[in-house]
């Protein structure tokens, strides 16, 4: 409905008026305190002991779910625990044990190349530092992130499929490209929360905010999000589509943290 102006001609309603940036950035610093209430347990779905093993099985996670890698790394890292054992290992035996991770020829030789990098380069060890992880073959800036955050402690922002799709639901950000939503997003949050914020954000994007079916009806940040409405709103219906420990099933990880308070994943095999 139009309003009546003086002289009796209508005039339209104005739309909303679009967020403030200063209202965005509440809004978004809100969303992470209230995901960190969700889920005070996120953390990397990636098992690992060491940081070769999580840049190992970060590599390995490409096209692949974090289960399938950490149903393939024990046997991996039991009979080659050290870059020098992989990179001195038989391609053949290497391929037959990640085959279950797919593309198997392609990640046999990128882990090769990546050992004797290591071997080669840096005395057999991970180093801690973006310019040297990124200078090793196949490991691009999300991986070395991820090793950066998780093995070394140096805050970083990991922008894969789930926190792209999510931070634009948010509207934190329009960018498509990673690295432009990486560069955004730091721009939002402080340094010391980066690296806590992604693994809450991935991991309500793995149990909640699906890519296809987000189960906005049983979204506990539904009252901060510009998109509800875009998955299933009804709560019985919703709650069906929650998955990991939200929906009652297994997590990803054959090791979880402690504090996980689902249950692990099934070594392979067992889970068919
Ligand atoms: S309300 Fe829906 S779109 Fe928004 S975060 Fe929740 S599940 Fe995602």
């Amino acid at each position: 409905m139009g309003e009546q102006s003086p002289g009796g001609t209508r005039k339209a309603v104005k739309p909303p008026k679009p967020e403030s940036r200063l209202a965005m950035v509440r809004r978004a610093r809100r969303i992470n305190r209230e995901l960190a209430d969700v889920y005070p347990y996120a953390h990397p779905e990636l098992d690992f002991r060491n940081p070769f093993e999580l840049l190992v099985a970060t590599v390995l996670s490409a096209q692949t779910t974090d289960l399938r890698v950490n149903q393939t790394t024990p046997a991996l890292f039991a009979k080659y625990p050290t870059p020098e054992d992989v990179a001195a290992a038989e391609p053949e035996a290497l391929e037959e044990i990640l085959r279950p991770t797919g593309f198997f020829r392609a990640k046999t030789k990128a882990l090769l190349g990546l050992s004797v990098a290591l071997r080669d380069n840096f005395g057999g060890e991970v180093p801690g530092n973006l310019k040297d992880l990124v200078s090793l073959p196949g490991v691009g800036r999300k991986t070395a992130f991820v090793v950066l955050g998780n093995a070394f402690g140096v805050p970083g922002i990991t922008v894969d499929t789930h926190f792209g799709r999510l931070v634009r639901r948010w509207k934190w950000t329009e960018q498509e490209d990673p690295e432009k939503v990486e560069a955004e997003i730091a721009e939002i949050f402080p340094k010391s929360e980066w690296t806590m914020l992604s693994h809450r954000v991935i991991f309500h994007g793995r149990r909640i905010c699906h890519s296809r079916k987000p189960a906005c009806g049983a979204c506990p940040i539904a009252h901060l999000c510009p998109s509800y409405g875009e998955g299933e709103t009804d709560p019985e219906k919703a709650k069906k589509l929650l998955k990991y420990e939200m929906g009652g099933q297994p997590g990803q990880r054959l090791s979880p943290p402690p504090d996980y308070p689902g249950k692990p994943a099934p070594p392979l095999g067992a889970s068919g």
